[in-house]
């Protein structure tokens, strides 16, 4: 959980009920080494804020964050937090904004090895360690790469540096915050494909970040949907985004845009505007614009109920949704509903 505090606005004061902004509310998800989670979620859901508190670069206001079982202590800081992020990495949306402009490659590259002790003592073994990053990332040959600056590479390329820094910690995380919506359309799936051929050498857990859903279900294992803040599905991709069991998640795929659709063809508006996180709406925050709302969604929030797979081969992907219309109670005339076209 974070919320942020809000500060007052000239004179104004602002009662005690809003004096936070809940950006992130009861989050619990899962990575796995070997495996991309996406998270999903518009502008505003709250997913860049978790990736934030997973790279614990703020404290959370509530919450565990755990690696291999074990509590990290929230506001890490100094010796703990340089043994933290050396497991747990972060590459962010822009490469351009995340490369300092002054400097090569070289320096971006030496100066990760070199905090994380992974740069090598003779100068042949520096130069190893940096060849051996750059090809990782498919720059090569890597001196054509090795010196260049910032405004030199591509956007594809800077974010292949910003990538191959964060592998200088050699990470066991990665968190990879929209990695290629800043992208050339015709270059993202190479730089997704890197990130999935990176998973499988180095056995990494990778954060997938996007509000692109389409993208989720080519690139991610497992997919969670967050909407204002609250994770309101999750499970196998494959299921979440064939099978979407939250009205939200039928929305956001109804209304994503899609090649093989005319656009007339699109619902108009979108998804519609997100509620406001100082004063969420209470229950289930999708309840306002929700077309199967009861009386029950204003009243409380819905925990996690589990979604059964479809083949009824008793396989456990474990899909969930935190929707009332799974609930226990209801009757199976109410939950028919939601499979109507
Ligand atoms: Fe709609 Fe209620 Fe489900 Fe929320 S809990 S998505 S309001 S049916
Ligand atoms: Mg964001």
């Amino acid at each position: 959980t974070k919320h942020f505090p809000v500060r007052k606005r000239g004179r104004e004061l602002l009662s005690r009920k809003v004096r936070a902004v809940r950006a992130v509310e009861d989050v619990t998800l899962r990575l796995h080494r070997g495996r991309v989670t996406a998270l999903v979620g518009e502008s505003g859901s709250g997913k860049s804020t978790v990736a934030r508190l997973l790279a614990q670069l703020y404290p959370q206001t509530g919450g565990t964050i755990k690696l291999h079982g074990e509590a990290v202590s929230d506001a890490a800081s100094g010796k703990r937090f340089r043994a933290y992020s050396k497991r747990v990495q972060m590459i962010f949306q822009d490469p351009f904004a995340s490369l300092n402009p002054v400097h090569t490659v070289r320096y971006h590259l030496t100066r990760a090895l070199k905090i994380h002790g992974n740069a090598g003592k003779s100068a042949t073994e520096q130069e190893a360690a940096l060849t051996h990053l750059l090809t990782r990332v498919q720059l090569t040959p890597p001196e054509r790469y090795i010196d260049k600056f910032p405004h030199e590479l591509s956007g594809g390329q800077r974010q292949r540096v910003a990538i191959a820094r964060a592998l200088g910690a050699d990470p066991e995380v990665l968190l990879a915050d929209e990695p290629v919506s800043m992208l050339d359309v015709s270059i993202r799936l190479g730089v997704l494909n890197l990130l999935k051929d990176l998973k499988e050498r180095l056995h990494l857990a990778i954060l997938y970040i996007t509000h692109d859903i389409a993208s989720a279900r080519y690139f991610a294992d497992e997919t969670y949907v967050m909407y204002a803040g609250r994770v309101v599905e999750g499970g196998e991709s494959e299921a979440v985004t064939q099978r979407p069991a939250h009205p939200y998640t039928q929305l956001l795929i109804e209304s994503a845009p899609d090649p093989d659709r005319p656009a007339a063809q699109e619902k108009d508006g979108g998804t519609g505007e997100p509620p406001s996180l100082i004063n969420p709406p209470e229950g289930c925050r999708f309840n306002p614009r929700c077309p199967y709302a009861m009386k029950v969604c204003a009243e409380k929030v819905p925990p996690r109920f589990a979604i059964p797979a479809d083949s009824g081969d008793g396989d456990s992907t474990a899909h969930f949704a935190a929707c009332w219309l799974y609930g226990d109670g209801l009757s199976e005339a109410d939950k028919a509903k939601l499979r109507e076209p």
